[in-house]
């Protein structure tokens, strides 16, 4: 259920999300944009409305999670998105990450692998007002279908980066993924300089739900 109302109380305490991430290090005033624009409390159980501005992640069924505020703001800061800059989103989620994309001026083009979770958040982002691409289907091998894409990120955690993501990015692409077997992933950043190269740089340790799938933990 979409809860339409945005409060002053809300819009004070998404300043007070924003703050709080600025201080944590996040300096992209696009990002931090975003994140004071989009009501994050719409994708929470109105009962559970007072957490959505804490900087969390939270259960949103199905075993999932919305991603933590400060989560999604470095993720989105590393993607560097530009206006219209075509972007892959693994992992749609809540679609509260989709949204911010969408702020940023990318065209989303956003997969998720459990029926019910794209279904919900394809009816939620239509009735906020953003008509993205919303795709259902392992998402591990990107979508090759829409391929190339200027930024790919990975929102569950992959325990290996997948080689059909680099393929399926523009030159100077940029693909965020987390890495990691265990309990927490490493964020990495590669950026694909050419059709046989890659940069790549670590960033730190974050905890994700797993990317499932046959280039996840499937395999
Ligand atoms: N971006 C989301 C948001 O803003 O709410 C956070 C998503 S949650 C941390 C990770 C999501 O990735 C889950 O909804 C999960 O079902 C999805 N997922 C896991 N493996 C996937 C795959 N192979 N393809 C597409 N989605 C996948």
């Amino acid at each position: 259920m979409v809860k339409q109302e945005d409060s002053y109380k809300h819009r004070g305490m998404r300043k007070m999300l924003v703050r709080e991430l600025k201080v944590k290090g996040i300096k992209d005033e696009r990002v931090l944009a975003a994140i004071g624009k989009v009501p994050r409390h719409f994708f929470f159980d109105p009962i559970f409305d007072q957490h959505a501005y804490e900087d969390k992640a939270f259960p949103i069924g199905e075993g999932q999670t919305i991603s933590q505020p400060y989560t999604v703001a470095v993720q989105s800061e590393l993607l560097e998105v530009k206006l219209g800059s075509k972007i892959l989103e693994i992992g749609t989620g809540s679609g509260y990450q989709a949204c911010i994309l969408a702020e940023l001026g990318a065209e989303v083009h956003t997969i998720e692998y459990i029926k019910k979770l794209h279904l919900q958040s394809k009816k939620m982002l239509n009735k906020m007002g953003y008509h993205l691409n919303f795709y259902h289907g392992d998402g591990s091998m990107g979508l090759p279908e829409q391929a190339p894409y200027d930024g790919i990120i990975v929102t569950a955690g992959a325990p290996s980066i997948p080689n059909e993501l680099i393929k399926q990015l523009k030159i100077n692409g940029i693909l965020i993924i987390p890495v990691g077997k265990g309990k927490s992933q490493t964020m990495i950043k590669l950026v694909k300089t050419s059709d046989s190269k890659v940069t790549r740089k670590e960033y730190k340790q974050f905890s994700f739900v797993p990317l499932r799938g046959e280039k996840g933990i499937d395999q």
